[in-house]
This record gives C-alpha cells, structure tokens and sequence, in this order.
C-alpha cells in the first residue's frame, strides 16, 4: 500500500542529504505510524532552503557534509543519522552544543563487505588484474612474468586500526597465506591482542616490517594523513597500500609519487581526500593502482540492512528514546 501522502505542518519529516538509495521504502515504513515521511533532498539542493518550514525531526546523510547552518536553523532537530561508520561529515562537537543526537550505523554486517573488497583490490593490484585484462582484450598476450607479482605466502599484513572491518580481513589475509599479522591500535587490549594472535607495534615499525599496509581507522584529527610521504618512505619497495576506510588517512600526492618512483609496488583504493576526486587528482594517474568509488559497504544485502536500521534509528528518536548508536553522548 501506497503511504499517505498528504502533510501538514506539523508532519515530522526525517530528511535524506543526497538521496542515493534505490529507495526509502524501509525506512518510511518504519515512520509512517507515526504520521511521519522520508523528505529527500537531491544532490545540488540547498538543504536550509529544502528544509524550511518544515517539522524536520532527523536529517540522515551517507558522505555529505553537514552543512553549518543545520546545526542552528532546523528547530526541532532531534538527530543526524549517518548511513554506515564514519562520523567525520558530521561536526560532532557544534551537534552537542545543540542537544542534537549523532548516530552512526556500525553493525550492519558491512565487516564482510568491506573486508571481501579490500581482499579483492589486493588480489587485483598484487596480480596486476587490471593491467592484464586491458592487455589480452589489447590482443597481448604474454603468459606471466613480464612485470613482477609479489608472492604472499609467509607475508607480513600491517593493520592500522582492528576494529571490526580490520579483524574480518585479518582473517581473510590468513587465509591467502599471510603468516604475520602486525597491528598499530592504541586502543588493542591485551585480551584482543592474545585471542586474535596479532602483534601490537607502532605505526612506523608496521611501515617498515609489512608487506601489505592496509588501513581500517576512522578519520579524525588524529588520524587524518597518518600516512604521510615519511611513513611511505618508510615502507618497503613491494609494499602494497590498501585503504578502504576513509581518504584523509593518506596524503595522496605523496603516495602518488611513491608509486610514481616505484618506492612502492601499488595500492588499491576505495575512499578519497575528495569524492569523487577532481580530474587530476594525483592518485588517479599512479601506476599499479586499482581504483574504486567507496562501494566497498555496498551488497543487496548490507544496505538493506543498513536502512532497517535507519528506520529502527528514526522510531526510537520518534518515540523519545536516544538512538541506539548515540556516537555524541552527552
Ligand atoms: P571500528 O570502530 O570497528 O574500528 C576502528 C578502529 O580504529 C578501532 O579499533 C580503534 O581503536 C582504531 N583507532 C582509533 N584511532 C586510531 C589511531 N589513531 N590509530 C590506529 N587505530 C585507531 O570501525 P570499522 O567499522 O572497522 O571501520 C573502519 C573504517 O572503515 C572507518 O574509517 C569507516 O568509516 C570505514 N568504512 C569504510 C567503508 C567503505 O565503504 N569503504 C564502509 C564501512 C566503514
């Protein structure tokens, strides 16, 4: 059944930024009880002027930025919601200011997504795949050995970051033969340490000693362009450098060089400084480098997952509870 679409003023309105999903379908089900819609707001909309004059509850965004004047100019703004991990669009600090809850949607199950895609884009850089197939469908054909492929067998894998997208690929790079797990995480406890069989190190010791430097952090000030062109200097000629977690954690120009110089072997690539990135962008140019447009979350079945959960979000916010997943806990 078609939902109601007559509104009123008083119509709580749970807004979607740059609406990229098939449809809104789970989530409107999930409000529509409580006589609240789904609103999109298209790419290239002004959100402020989109939002204006209505009883919007919650504004929900997948990589859009928050803009500023949200914070101040939606009253009656209960929650921003972001579809997947990473809180970074999101100004966290002016959002608590306001009383407005921030959540996130960890658990969608997009561990095993995120981890097959970052297997597959180390399989493709180490196995040279791309570069192959444009050769045979060129009509070369050269039977192997022409450019070296790095074995991985006894390998070292650097994990900056092992949380639940790190852990799931931990176990993926054990299974193609990768012996020595190194990890860079000041939040590792020792227990997880011990039950995973990892190697705690600091982040230079793991760009020196690791085959394969894959990162699995959130960005944050903190983290943003820990891997600078010193760590890239760092790390050995057959490294592989795989990010599938957010583009501010590599300063991209310097990896370009890097692989430019052939200081390192290649790297596979899901997440952008900028998105998507700009004509030019110097990663777009790199040799030996598989790229993607940050569809590493993506399967029929995480995002519907994903927005299950959304609607599962918008109800408890609806109903006067916190959202589940309070990221801004105040
Ligand atoms: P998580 O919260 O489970 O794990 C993050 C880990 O990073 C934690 O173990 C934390 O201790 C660690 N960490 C924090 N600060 C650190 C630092 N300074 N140095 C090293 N480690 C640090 O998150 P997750 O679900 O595993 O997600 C990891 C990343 O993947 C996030 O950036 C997320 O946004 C991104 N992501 C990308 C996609 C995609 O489509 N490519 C999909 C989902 C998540």
């Amino acid at each position: 059944m078609r939902a109601e679409t007559v509104t009123t003023p008083e119509t709580p309105f749970a807004a979607v930024l740059e609406p990229g999903y098939a449809d809104y379908a789970l989530e409107e089900a999930a409000i529509q009880p409580f006589g609240a819609r789904v609103l999109p707001v298209p790419a290239g909309e002004d959100a402020l002027s989109a939002l204006a004059d209505k009883n919007v509850f919650a504004v929900l965004t997948r990589e859009r930025r928050i803009d500023p004047a949200l914070y101040s100019d939606v009253p009656g703004l209960k929650l921003i919601l972001r579809y997947g991990v990473g809180v970074d669009n999101v100004d966290l600090k002016t959002a608590t200011e306001r009383r407005i809850h921030v959540a996130n949607i960890p658990d969608y199950g997009a561990e095993n997504e995120v981890s097959d895609h970052v297997i597959a884009l180390y399989l493709a850089v180490a196995r040279r795949i791309v570069t192959r197939d444009a050769e045979v469908r060129a009509g070369l054909w050269g039977v192997g050995q022409k450019s070296p492929v790095p074995g991985h067998r006894n390998a070292t894998i650097g994990l900056i970051g092992f949380g639940r997208i790190a852990r799931a690929a931990c176990t993926r790079f054990r299974a193609l033969g990768f012996s020595r797990v190194l990890v860079s995480d000041p939040y590792l406890d020792a227990k997880t340490r011990a039950a995973w069989d990892v190697e705690a190190t600091d982040l230079d010791s793991l760009c020196r000693q690791a085959d394969v430097v894959s990162l699995h952090t959130p960005l944050t000030e903190a983290t943003r362009n820990i891997i600078d062109a010193r760590r890239i200097g760092l790390m050995k000629e057959n490294a592989v450098v795989l990010n599938a977690s957010r583009g501010g954690l590599i300063d991209e120009k310097a990896l370009a060089e890097a692989l430019h110089a052939g200081n390192v072997f290649g790297a596979g690539i899901d997440v952008f400084e900028a998105e998507p990135p700009a004509p030019g962008s110097p990663l777009l140019g790199a040799p030996n480098t598989v790229l993607s447009d940050h569809c590493g979350w993506y399967s029929e079945a995480s995002v519907g997952e994903l927005q299950r959960r959304a609607g599962a979000e918008l109800v408890r916010v609806l109903e006067g509870a916190p959202p589940a997943n309070w990221v801004n806990r105040w």
